[in-house]
């Protein structure tokens, strides 16, 4: 018996289906909001994740799975998803449709952290990307966007986290900043911290070790003008869209590539993996991985989670509406035909071995959660009919002919 891997799971019937609503979910208010798929590659060149999602991060340093494929390529199994979007939006000229760059997709992502509950190697991702609005109007969209879809599938006790991380010329000077207070504190830092806070402090912001105290002890950033006016916009429109939000000025993500507005969206139901969604807004990252000047803003759902706070839910009934039952070869003949005709009128039928026993092949079908048995005996065959058996209320078999049954249970089940 070979076992699947730590951290790595099967998606079994109920959970499965599940994470189909939430997609499908996904899928319409993608569409409400004028958002197009992008279906990317699982495996990229490593350094594309190295370069934009940072060589500091804990994703690319300690989480992801790289390795030299056989033909001596360095490369890695995607983490997340925005650098293959960037990457695509540049490689194809995403910008020059004439439609607004608004990408989504769904993909399992993998990262090589400690498993637990809501922590997976191999989890589900469903990612948002606006690509060229530098509007505060963009950050209010994706954000309720995402709220729109949590409230579509009647997610309950979430939280939007906000903050803003500035642009560049704000974040140069609060690194210097934060860099002194850092070095004046090497020894309370964890070794990781130590090792990188020269490379990049504000990481140790985000470390999951150092976080906690840094929160409530290290220097702010301070916002210029233009990015202390965005960020106001983006609260304004929030409101004006209704989004409930914290200002959060501890939130910084853990992805190099942020700037300016930063959220999360947190549910007090999920204990310590608590995070649903992140995103923010990516101005420079377009251009830094080769592309034109396109800034840009996107988020990342993680369905794993998600289904975790839906389980619990009344799920829609699945089970086939009919099941067909034969009493012989012949009469399993036209069964499967019967069969076939109710399919393509859409009732979903099921079956179980049409040479079975009546009383078995009837066991079966009480299981299977039909609505309707259609039974073809000995009479019924000889007759052209099949008799429908009410499964789940009491109630007498009435025949009906093949050719008729489908429109009949189709009145049925609508009555
Ligand atoms: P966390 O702080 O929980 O590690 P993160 O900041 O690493 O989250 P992101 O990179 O922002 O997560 O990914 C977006 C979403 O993907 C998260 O909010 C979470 O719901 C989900 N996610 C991230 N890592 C995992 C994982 N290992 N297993 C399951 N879901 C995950
Ligand atoms: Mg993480």
């Amino acid at each position: 018996m070979i076992n699947s891997l730590r951290g790595f799971r099967d998606l079994l019937p109920p959970e499965s289906d599940l994470f189909a609503r939430i997609e499908a979910a996904a899928r319409e208010v993608f569409g409400l909001y004028g958002y197009q798929e992008l279906r990317i590659p699982t495996i990229e060149k490593k350094e594309l994740f190295v370069k934009s999602t940072g060589d500091t991060t804990d994703i690319v340093e300690k989480e992801m799975y790289a390795f030299t494929d056989g033909g001596g390529r360095e490369v890695a199994v995607r983490p997340e998803g925005t650098p293959g979007m960037v990457r695509a939006f540049i490689e194809h000229n995403l910008g020059q449709t004439g439609r607004n760059a608004k990408f989504f997709y769904v993909g399992n992502m993998f990262r090589a952290e400690r498993p637990q509950a809501g922590r997976y190697r191999e989890f589900t991702q469903i990612d948002a990307e606006y690509i060229g609005n530098p509007s505060p109007a963009a950050d209010a969209e994706t954000i309720s966007m995402l709220l729109a879809l949590l409230n579509k599938l009647g997610v309950e006790g979430c939280s939007v986290e906000l903050n803003s991380l500035g642009c560049g010329d704000c974040r140069k000077n609060y690194r210097e900043i934060l860099l002194g207070y850092l070095r004046g504190r090497a020894e309370r830092l964890c070794e990781p911290c130590r090792g990188r806070i020269e490379r990049n402090p504000l990481r140790a912001l985000d470390c999951k070790i150092d976080g906690p105290w840094l929160a409530g002890e290290a220097p702010k950033l301070q916002l210029c003008p233009d990015c202390a006016a965005h960020f106001a916009d983006t609260q304004r429109l929030l409101g004006a869209a209704g989004v409930p939000y914290n200002v959060n000025l501890n939130l910084v993500r853990g992805l190099d590539y942020y700037s300016r507005t930063v959220f999360e969206v947190r549910s007090t139901l999920l204990g310590s993996q608590d995070a649903v969604a992140g995103g923010g807004r990516y101005d420079d990252l377009v251009k830094s991985m080769g592309g034109p000047a396109a800034p840009a803003i996107g988020w990342g759902m993680g369905v794993d989670r998600l289904a975790m706070l839906l389980k619990d839910k009344p799920a829609p009934d699945n089970a086939p509406k009919t099941f067909v039952i034969a009493a012989s070869k012949e009469a399993g003949d036209r069964a499967f035909a019967l069969m076939t005709a109710l399919r393509a009128a859409g009732i979903s039928s099921d079956f179980s071995n049409f040479t079975a026993s009546m009383r078995s092949q009837m066991r079966s079908a009480d299981k299977s959660g039909a609505t309707f048995a259609l039974i073809i005996g000995e009479d019924e065959l000889k007759a052209g009919t099949a008799a429908i058996k009410p499964l789940k209320a009491p109630g007498d078999q009435t025949p009906v002919p093949f050719a008729d049954a489908p429109a009949q249970i189709k009145k049925l089940l609508q009555g």
